[in-house]
């Protein structure tokens, strides 16, 4: 019951790392998929906005191709109108409705002489002083005017190009452009992104359905933007709520995509980080870091005391997460697949340090392995890599536990075992559930009572009563019995009057480092000289002999 108590809480402690692993690789997933839904909504909103950007400014650059496209032809014209000034109007008048009837955004082509305009494409004679029509009319410059049509249709908005033709400029040609008609092709807004499109000319400004305006008003949430024409000086203002907002106003829509993506990453993410951040990886980091220590305990001969091997035992000084105990990582490295590197970690360092070890073939070294890595010979091909080769003189002993699926191991490769001289352990003997059939197969040397079962000694507990049940049936199939858990002398006294072999336990060791094993050793030749830890072995020993 009580070793049910600590498996229990084993499996909890060894279920809350793996918990907490999982956790923090839940955590990494959901930032990763954040940060790419956040990602994927910057890149969206600053294509958008570049798009945005790309669109006002390419409106208005064709709006002033289109208006350049417009008067350049007109431009063209002054060569053939010019010397028409200060003709009389009879014979030039059909000539100028001809030239203003190709230009098919000319409404009229008007002829000023000394500041009177004369002649009209559409009245033909006329006499009206220039400045009356158009104030700013004549000048010396050439000039472009937006203004209301003072003649035809009242009111309505007309570009009007002057064309000096003398240099005291009151002489020239004047052409009205109907702009009215084309700015509603050419001005027309693209909501939302353009709401007001406007021609300005000289301080004065067209505006596609509010006529002619003499600031172009802006509210505080526009944004505008302006491009001026090469060839006159003209130019084209759009406004609208700017690429900024408007692409900030579009971010919903992409919710759903930046959703997706954010998924897939966590997704991926989880993936990707299976080895990464578990369990596995921190052992893993713990083999390549060396973070194992090998510790060793003490099996004594139960009649003499003298102790006949050591039993090794992993350690494991976790730097991140302090000490871990091995019956933590074990039960996860077997889980994980990682008991086959972890066990050649310590065929490895055993070898390394094997001069601690009397050189006596009598001397055992017992190893804990896992039935699974029995499994396709592994295990003997990686004890002919790293432990045949150095031609230890030492028994090897392989521990494997009662609690595993013992009946799964070959038993071919038991007799493989054998044959290279290495000989098996049955450990933890009496806690698995399996039938005793297998103890036939397998032919273990040895058989390592569980400390349930000697802790159970001098009791009334079903248990004591097994341990002599355990006893009696390895002393029939002729395997040796090696005790563990030792602890009292009233527990030994009685293992060693039932025949067991060998002891292990607190009683006589702790486990050690293995570095500190030839000290304990040679204390525990001379045992008088030992500390009185030992004390209660001598009473054991006089008890014995006076029997
Ligand atoms: P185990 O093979 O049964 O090892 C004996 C365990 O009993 C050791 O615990 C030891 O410290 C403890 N023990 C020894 N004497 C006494 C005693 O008098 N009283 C009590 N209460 N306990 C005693 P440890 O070192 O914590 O190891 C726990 C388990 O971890 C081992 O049980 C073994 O199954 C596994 N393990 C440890 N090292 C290795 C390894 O290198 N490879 C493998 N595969 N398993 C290992
Ligand atoms: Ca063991
Ligand atoms: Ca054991």
């Amino acid at each position: 019951q009580a070793r049910d108590i600590t498996g229990d809480r084993r499996m909890q402690t060894a279920q809350r790392i793996i918990k907490s692993y999982r956790q923090r690789r839940a955590t990494v997933c959901v930032l990763a998929g954040i940060a790419a839904l956040i990602l994927t909504l910057a890149f969206r909103f600053v294509s958008e906005r570049n798009l945005n950007q790309q669109r006002v400014a390419s409106f208005t650059h064709h709006a002033v191709v289109n208006f350049d496209r417009l008067l350049l032809p007109l431009e063209s014209t002054r060569e053939m109108v010019s010397p028409l000034v200060g003709k009389p109007c009879d014979g030039v008048h059909l000539q100028l409705r001809k030239i203003a009837a190709s230009l098919q955004t000319v409404r009229s082509i008007t002829l000023v002489h000394d500041g009177i305009l004369y002649c009209s494409s559409i009245f033909g004679d006329r006499h009206v002083p220039v400045h009356q029509l158009q104030p700013s009319l004549p000048a010396k410059t050439t000039l472009l005017v937006l203004s209301t049509d003072k003649s035809l249709l009242k009111d309505r908005p007309v570009l009007i190009v002057w064309f000096p033709t003398a240099a005291d400029g009151q002489s020239g040609v004047m052409e009205v452009v109907n702009i009215e008609l084309l700015s509603r092709l050419m001005l027309e807004p693209q909501p939302p992104l353009i709401t007001r499109v406007a021609l300005s000319v000289a301080g004065r400004h067209l505006v596609q359905g509010k006529g002619l305006l003499e600031t172009l008003p802006l509210a505080d949430d526009e944004k505008r933007y302006q491009r001026t024409s090469q060839f006159f000086p003209l130019s084209v203002s759009v406004s609208g709520p700017g690429a900024t907002r408007l692409a900030l106003q579009h971010l919903p829509s992409q919710l759903p995509l930046a959703l997706m993506i954010g998924l897939l990453t966590s997704v991926i993410t989880w993936f990707t980080t299976a080895s990464r951040m578990s369990f596995a990886r921190e052992i893993n980091l713990g083999l390549t870091g060396r973070e194992f220590a090998l510790f060793c305990q003490p099996v004594l001969h139960a009649q003499s005391l003298k102790c006949v091997g050591v039993e090794i035992l992993l350690r494991w000084h976790n730097p991140r997460q302090g000490a871990i105990s091995p019956e933590v990582f074990i039960p996860i490295a077997e889980a994980q697949h990682l008991i086959a590197p972890l066990t050649r970690y310590v065929l490895i360092e055993v070898q390394a340090h094997r001069h601690l070890f009397p050189a006596d073939a009598h001397f055992h070294i017992g190893i804990n392995a896992a039935p699974s890595h029995l499994r396709d010979g592994e295990l003997l091909k990686d004890l002919h890599r790293l432990w045949f080769v150095h031609h230890p003189v030492q028994q090897l002993i392989i521990e494997l536990t009662e609690r595993d699926a013992l009946q799964d191991v070959d038993s071919r490769m038991m007799r493989e075992l054998h044959h290279n001289g290495v000989k098996i352990a049955i450990d933890d003997f009496g806690t698995g559930n399996s039938a005793l059939s297998w103890l036939e197969k397998l032919q273990p040397d040895i058989l390592k009572i569980d400390k349930s079962y000697t802790a159970a000694i001098g009791t009334d507990a079903v248990n004591s009563k097994v341990t002599d049940i355990i006893i009696a049936l390895a002393q029939r199939l002729d395997i040796e019995l090696v005790a563990e858990g030792v602890e009292t002398p009233q527990q030994a006294q009685y293992l060693r009057q039932q025949g067991v072999q060998s002891l292990q336990g607190y009683l006589f060791a702790q486990p050690m480092p293995i570095e500190d094993f030839p000290a304990w050793l040679a204390g525990n030749a001379t045992p008088a000289a030992h500390d009185d830890r030992l004390a209660p072995l001598m009473t054991i020993e006089d008890h014995s002999s006076s029997s």
